[in-house]
């Protein structure tokens, strides 16, 4: 497949989807729509196939010129198969009951990868961002769920049902913590995401009394802001965050001897805050004896799931 051939990308999210037209590195055109998560996988790649003409049209290329399609999907997704295994709670419900490539080949005709979306995002990072020309990276994107990926001697890191490297957030980070939504205890995720953090705070007893009670929406910008003014509770779940993070990034560290790490996903855009937190925490606790594991800022920001599961053919020549 010749590399430059452009590619129809699409980063289901469950609540927006994004779909694009890219070649190598380049995002020609792009488009955004409501997932309808509800209403199932099935419809929603109905309205992509609906989508892709006018897409191409804007993207200046033609829809036989397409070389594939790819799908960055929040869920593990068997390697071999592309069958979606798992599916973020409450979202996409049908996709584990659904044929996706073989719906993908009738309304589409084109050769079809699905990716797990934290694979998608390394994939992008290592072909054009942050991990360029390395070899062994692992990648944490810390967002509404903790996602995790590694890439191991240049080969992602996929196993037999598609679990390995990308349960990273599913890492235990507190034996006395809550029953995750995975059905594991104390999961880097059930205590530090985007999920979990307004469970968290109105749990604790001192919630009405921090600002954070009349935050309207209580996210991670919030409690950065709030602890910068001396918000006791929100200090309390920064550090508490920080350290989950530091901690989930150690293990990965440990796990898959990378020369760099790369954090990403929306939270990240706190991240002055953040990079040097688990900067310190890294270079005190991961036992790398070689010398110090590079920690950088994903650069593919909001492009990185459609840019990275479009950077999947590049692989497949
Ligand atoms: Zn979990």
């Amino acid at each position: 497949m010749t590399p430059l051939k452009p590619i129809l990308a699409c980063d289901a999210g469950g609540t927006r989807i994004k779909l694009g037209v890219v070649r190598g590195a380049r995002l020609l055109a792009q488009t955004e729509m409501d997932a309808e998560s509800k209403k199932g996988l099935a419809a929603a790649l109905k309205r992509i196939a609906r989508e892709a003409p006018a897409l191409c049209r804007k993207a200046g290329v033609t829809q036989k010129s397409l070389a594939g399609f790819g799908l960055s999907f929040p869920g593990v997704i068997e390697p071999h198969t592309g069958k979606i295994l798992s599916t973020p709670a409450g979202k996409f419900d049908n996709a584990k009951h659904l044929d996706a490539p073989k719906l993908i080949a009738k309304l589409l005709g084109l050769p079809t990868r699905i990716c797990n979306d934290a694979n998608a995002a390394l994939a992008g990072e290592r072909h054009f961002g942050a991990a360029r020309h390395c070899r062994s990276v692992v990648m944490m994107t810390l967002g509404t769920g903790i996602g995790a990926s590694a890439i191991i001697d240049g080969v992602p890191l996929r196993g037999q049902h598609g679990q390995a490297g990308c349960l990273g957030g599913h890492l235990t980070a507190n034996l006395d913590g809550k029953i995750c939504a995975c059905g594991n205890l104390g999961c880097a995720e059930s205590e530090a995401s985007t999920w979990a953090l307004p469970l968290q705070a109105r749990a604790h007893p001192d919630f009405k009394k921090s600002r954070l009670a009349r935050e309207k929406v209580l996210d991670y910008a919030a409690v950065f802001h709030a602890a910068a003014n001396a918000d006791p509770l929100a200090i309390e779940l920064r550090d508490h965050s920080l350290r989950v993070w530091s901690v989930a990034l150690v293990n990965l560290i440990h796990a898959y001897d990378p020369e760099i790490a790369v954090i990403g996903g929306g939270i990240m855009r706190s991240g002055k805050i953040i990079l040097p937190a688990l900067r310190r925490y890294v270079a005190k606790n991961a036992w790398t004896p070689w010398g110090k594991v590079k920690v950088k800022p994903a650069k593919l920001g909001n492009h990185a799931g459609m840019l990275g599961v479009a950077s999947l053919f590049l692989e497949e020549k």
